[in-house]
Order: C-alpha cells, then sequence, then structure tokens
C-alpha cells in the first residue's frame, strides 16, 4: 500500500559525547521515508528545501525508491537548519540553533498522484502545516500517524490539540508524553492522549524501548541493549519509518501487526544510532534487518513454569 511522509527534510549539525559533525543531512522526512524504503515500495515525500539542498542527496532518496515529485526546491531560498547537542546520557538533548528558511512559509502541495495514498506519516514539523496536510487530502488515508515534539506542545498547543482530533497514532516521547499531558504516570498520560483524538499511542522512552498504547490494550517493547550508542539523531523518526513501513508493506492495521510493526520500528532505530546522521540506515540489507528483528524476538522470549 502506499504511503505518503510530510515532515522537514534538513541541515543538522550534531554534536554528541563523543563527536561533532558540521552540516550534515537531517530531517524528520528524510529518516522517515529512509526507514521506510525497506519495507514499501510505494514511498512518496512531501516536503521543502532551498536550491543549497544537494542533489546528490535526492538522487538517494530516489535511489531508495523515494518518489520526490512532492519535494519543493525553493530558489534563492535556504534549506531548514537544526543544530543539537547531546547530554552525557545520549537520551536528552538540547536544541543549540534553528533557522526555519524555507519552512517558515512551507505551503504543502500534494500532487494528485499522491491523493490515493492509504497511509500518511505527518513526520515532526509546525501542527498546522501537519493539519493542512490532512486537509488537503481528496480521500482520508486508512491511517494517519502523527509524530510532534516539545517545541510544538510549548508553542502550538492549540493547533496541537486541534490535529490530535484528526490522527489515529500518536508517537512520542516519554517526556513529550508527560508535557503535553501534565501526568508522570504513562499509562494514565496514555489514556488521557486517547481521550484527545488517536485511538493507538505509542511512548518513545530511548534506550528503555517503547510502549504501545491500542484501546486498552499495552504493547511493551524493548529497545536492543548495544555496545555503542553514537548518535541518537534521528532514531525516533527511523523508528516512524519502520513502523508505518510495515503496516504499509501488509495493510494490517490490527493490534497484533502494530506490535510487530513497534519492534520493525525499533530494529530500524537500532541501526540509526550507531552512526551518524543517517549514514547507518542508507545501506542496510534486508537479511540484516531480519537478524535484528529476531534479536529483539530473542531478548524478551522467556517461559514460565506455574
Ligand atoms: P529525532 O531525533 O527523531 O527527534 O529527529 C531529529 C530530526 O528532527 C533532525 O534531523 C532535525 O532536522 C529535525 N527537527 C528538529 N527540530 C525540528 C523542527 N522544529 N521542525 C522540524 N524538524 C525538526
Amino acid at each position: 500500500m502506499s504511503l505518503l511522509t510530510v515532515g522537514s527534510v534538513a541541515f543538522d549539525a550534531l554534536e554528541t559525547p563523543f563527536g561533532k559533525t558540521d552540516k550534515i543531512i537531517g530531517g524528520a522526512a528524510t529518516y522517515i521515508t529512509l526507514s521506510a524504503s525497506y519495507f514499501t515500495k510505494d514511498n512518496n515525500l512531501v516536503a521543502v528545501v532551498g536550491d543549497d539542498f544537494p542533489q546528490s542527496m535526492i538522487d538517494t532518496l530516489v535511489s531508495h525508491g523515494v518518489n520526490v515529485d512532492g519535494l519543493e526546491i525553493r530558489k534563492g531560498e535556504k534549506t531548514f537548519f537544526w543544530s543539537g547537542k547531546y547530554h552525557d546520557d545520549m537520551n536528552t538533548r538540547d536544541t543549540v540553533e534553528v533557522q526555519l528558511n524555507v519552512m517558515e512559509h512551507f505551503d504543502p502541495i500534494i500532487p494528485d498522484q499522491y491523493q490515493d495514498c492509504q497511509y500518511l506519516m505527518l513526520g515532526n514539523t509546525a501542527p498546522a502545516i501537519q493539519h493542512m496536510v490532512v486537509k488537503r487530502m481528496k480521500n482520508r488515508p486508512k491511517l494517519i500517524v502523527l509524530d510532534t515534539m516539545n517545541l510544538w506542545i510549548e508553542i502550538a498547543n492549540a493547533d496541537l490539540k486541534a490535529l490530535l482530533r484528526d490522527v489515529d497514532v500518536l508517537v512520542l516521547n516519554d517526556e513529550e508524553a508527560r508535557q503535553l499531558t501534565g501526568d508522570y504516570a504513562l499509562v494514565r498520560a496514555a489514556a488521557t492522549i486517547k481521550a484527545m483524538g488517536p485511538k493507538t499511542v505509542i511512548i518513545k522512552k530511548g534506550e528503555h524501548g517503547a510502549l504501545l498504547f491500542h484501546e486498552d490494550r499495552i504493547f511493551a517493547a524493548p529497545a536492543l541493549p548495544l555496545e555503542e550508542v553514537f548518535d541518537p539523531t534521528g532514531a525516533g523518526d527511523t523508528f516512524a519509518g519502520g513502523f508505518i513501513g510495515h503496516l504499509a508493506k501488509t495493510d494490517d492495521i490490527s493490534f497484533d501487526n502494530m506490535k510487530r510493526a513497534v519492534i520493525y520500528g525499533s530494529a530500524m532505530a537500532s541501526f540509526c544510532v550507531e552512526k551518524f546522521g543517517a549514514e547507518r540506515i542508507l545501506n542496510l540489507s534486508k537479511e540484516e534487518i531480519q537478524n535484528r528483528v529476531n534479536e529483539f524476538v530473542k531478548l524478551s522470549a522467556f517461559s514460565v513454569e506455574m
């Protein structure tokens, strides 16, 4: 089934306890579409960049099967820039700088050939823009998944709440779930979010895995204990890309299949953190991904004797 992703395509500058990068390619939609490319061939992007964005990276997306008809390149303008610095725990980070540039006037145009997409991934960007995308789809997709961040919870809370009424799944991290609901207990926070609209809530807990709340059921997925975590940037988006990519591939949105999708998302995210930026998710084989998924199965398999 076809997938449409909207979100940032960006330049990032990153600093972790292990090193620093100059401008590298980043952006939520970049990570999402690359990650999803390992699952679905019908992988469509709506985003905006300036004419400083390298053609070689667009070619990389295309070589992964991403349809870039909806990638607007604005002449004379600069690509969105974000820079972040991680704390020693690698789970928390500070935004050092944001230059909105082209994102300031992002007016997402959905090409006609994307209108029938069944799976819609609203990657990180302003909630008002994400909502515009939902409203511009002539037919409502079968599943709408939303990712957001602390910034929007803080500065665009009303827009975000309006959008939540129109989405099926919200993916966010534990800190954001607490910020959005004012509740420390994640089970209660998830219930509060479900009352805001989405039937399904996924709360990511970094190196501690993820919780999937679907109607009155809960699934706990581990994160793979890794010897080296180099750079968590994009892990959340890579998770989202694996999650929705698996659902689009199988066209099954049952709870059981969402559990598998959470594991595929977690496996993809575990690759992403092994190198800076998107480097590690550029050249994965199907076999590597399946082996990683098998590690997740082994990691949490146990039997009980009564
Ligand atoms: P993640 O680590 O999964 O939260 O995603 C990191 C990516 O989000 C980076 O590549 C950034 O370019 C992108 N990003 C950071 N802040 C924003 C923002 N305000 N709007 C859109 N994308 C952003």
